[in-house]
């Protein structure tokens, strides 16, 4: 116990849905779970009650899995009414998966920012049979393991395609400041930055909830990460912009529903909490970078543990985005490596 209510988070619901089952967490909204195959096992999404159909938000990797159990849920919790809308937090493919397939063939309407969009239908697009000579210098650039890139040579790239139902063109944008209208509800929208860009979060004028996506997660800390696309991002501000931005809407009794993990009450505290840690993890990175060293070997300051091969790649693109705020906000510099490395170094 950590003294006065509003500092304690709470977990209203011991056990998440099983699949193809729904949990309604409040009037008219329902949480399921999507599985992911990958450490991080799973997926939340959610539908909203809006009379006449549903809103659902996010909707899992695509896969003739993920899909039969979305039919399962469409034939089960959701009979009766049709899905007239699909709200896509953020471009990732673990949210924006199916969104095509309920567009083209369920006929539903997409809604989502205008980053994410763009984003996801030109990552979808992108489709690379060999590795772009941009990601292999990117991976070297950021001190990757001479073995581990050797072994990802060796495969085929990552193609958001795989993860992503084709998007046909068009969808419906919400921004910053919209007020916007599901499960019978009006929700302030709220755009955040850092783990995606433009990431829709909704916070409702009418009662307790809060649909985070993966902005604001109880448990997990949300990636953030550096990609050959912009090597030279500073996502960390970003995030903490955002972090700030948000932390003095949140009520400790808001009932937030995230995209990963379990929804949650004390939003204040868990606020607090993100901010403070990549704080402590910038300190500790600091004081590391005393001797020049690539992002690759930055991960004991930053995760306090150590890092099996699934989880590098994630490491990788956060460690990036730590050294690259420190070479932005001029705490750090850097020289290049003879193979390429970047490394960084405290100022004095
Ligand atoms: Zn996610």
């Amino acid at each position: 116990m950590d003294g006065g209510q509003g500092r304690i988070m709470r977990y209203p619901w011991d056990e998440p849905p099983g699949q193809g089952a729904a949990i309604e967490v409040a009037e008219g909204v329902l949480w399921m779970r999507l599985p992911l195959p990958m450490k991080l096992d799973h997926v939340n999404v959610y539908a909203l009650d809006d009379g006449d159909g549903w809103t659902v938000i996010d909707t899992g990797f695509s896969s003739k899995k993920t899909r039969a159990i979305w039919q399962a849920l469409i034939d089960g919790p959701l009979a009766g009414k049709p899905v007239r809308r699909v709200v896509a937090t953020h471009h990732h493919p673990d949210h924006m998966g199916n969104v095509g397939w309920f567009q083209s063939e369920l006929g539903a309407e997409l809604v989502t920012t205008r980053t994410a969009w763009l984003f996801a239908r030109m990552l979808s697009l992108d489709v690379q049979e060999t590795w772009p000579s941009e990601t292999l210098d990117y991976y070297r650039s950021a001190g990757m393991a001479p073995e581990v890139l050797a072994r990802r040579m060796a495969e085929r790239p990552f193609n958001f395609a795989d993860m992503v139902y084709p998007m046909p063109l068009g969808f419906t944008r919400i921004k910053q400041g919209d007020v916007f209208r599901m499960g019978g509800r009006d929700w302030d929208v709220h755009m955040g930055n850092g783990h995606a860009p433009e990431h829709a979060t909704f916070w409702s004028r009418d009662d307790n909830l809060v649909i985070t996506g993966d902005q604001i997660l109880s448990s997990i800390s949300p990636n953030i990460g550096v990609y050959a696309t912009e090597p030279l991002a500073d996502p960390l501000a970003d995030w903490l912009e955002t972090c700030e931005r948000l932390a003095p809407l949140a009520r400790p009794d808001h009932l937030a529903l995230g995209g990963h993990k379990l929804p949650f009450t004390g939003l204040p505290t868990r606020m607090r909490q993100l901010i403070d840690n990549h704080h402590g993890a910038l300190a500790r990175l600091r004081d590391h970078l005393d001797t020049p060293k690539a992002a690759s070997e930055c991960f004991a300051p930053l995760f306090k543990r150590s890092i099996g091969e699934g989880e590098y790649g994630l490491a990788l693109v956060e460690a990036v985005a730590h050294v690259n705020h420190l070479y932005h906000t001029g705490d750090v510099v850097r020289t290049r490596r003879e193979d390429g490395a970047w490394l960084y170094q405290r100022r004095g």
